[in-house]
């Protein structure tokens, strides 16, 4: 059983990264983001509420969060382990986190704030099967359209310059001490995040122990 925290700011490549570990080794992605997304998108009680704080690029209340990972990990489909991303972002979370589940190893993803923008700002969802894109290192064939599914290509409500300044402020404010809490616990391995994907995850498995993922270099 493995139990892994990763994190890192906005668009250092989490989701990409936590996919493909959980997918070599069974592990769940629990990503609290695509959460509250897929109950802003399905216009549920709980999206209403964190609707407008989301757009912003602002944090969501801790109370929902932490109840928002509680029952998610309530689930126990997780037998192999879990990843989680984008939980703890402050210190509040964090204790929470630490009082409630013990984790091998948080894995955090460092990226310059300059790269961040130039990622953030590029950064494409498809409407209709969520695949991510990126204007500079992965656009699609056809301008504004899936490669996968044909759908439209949309930019997430809070990658805009404003609410992105907001979420790197809140990043380094309220997460970089989490980072910190982590560093005294000694759970914690960074990663630089510029190198192409591939790369970057063969970095993280190399620095937790684990054999490469198959096909890497
Ligand atoms: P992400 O996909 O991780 O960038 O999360 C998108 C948005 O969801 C954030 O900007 C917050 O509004 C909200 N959110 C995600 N995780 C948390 C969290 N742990 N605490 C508070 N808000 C969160």
């Amino acid at each position: 059983m493995r139990k892994y925290v990763i994190m890192g700011v906005q668009g250092s490549g989490k989701s990409s990264q936590s996919e493909m570990l959980a997918g070599g080794l069974d592990l769940v992605h629990i990503s609290v983001g695509d959460i509250f997304r897929w109950n802003v998108q399905n216009h549920t009680k709980m999206g209403a509420q964190v609707r407008r704080a989301m757009a912003a690029g602002e944090l969501v209340s801790d109370d929902l969060a932490e109840s928002v990972v509680r029952a998610r990990l309530a689930e126990h489909d997780w037998n192999y382990g879990f990843i989680i991303d984008g939980f703890p972002r402050n210190r509040r979370q964090a204790e929470f986190f630490l009082e409630s589940y013990d984790i091998d190893a948080v894995i955090h993803l460092d990226l310059p704030d300059s790269e961040v923008r130039r990622r953030v700002l590029a950064r494409r969802l498809c409407a209709r099967c969520g695949m991510d894109y990126n204007l500079i290192a992965n656009s699609p064939a056809v301008p504004g359209t899936c490669d996968a599914c044909g759908g439209e290509l949309t930019t997430r409500e809070d990658d805009t310059e404003k609410a992105l300044e907001v979420r790197l402020r809140d990043y380094h404010e309220k997460t970089d001490p989490v980072l910190d809490l982590f560093r005294r616990k000694e759970y914690i391995i960074t990663v630089d995040a510029r190198p192409p994907k591939q790369q970057v995850q063969q970095d993280i498995r190399k620095r937790l122990g684990l054999p490469p993922a198959p096909g890497g270099n």
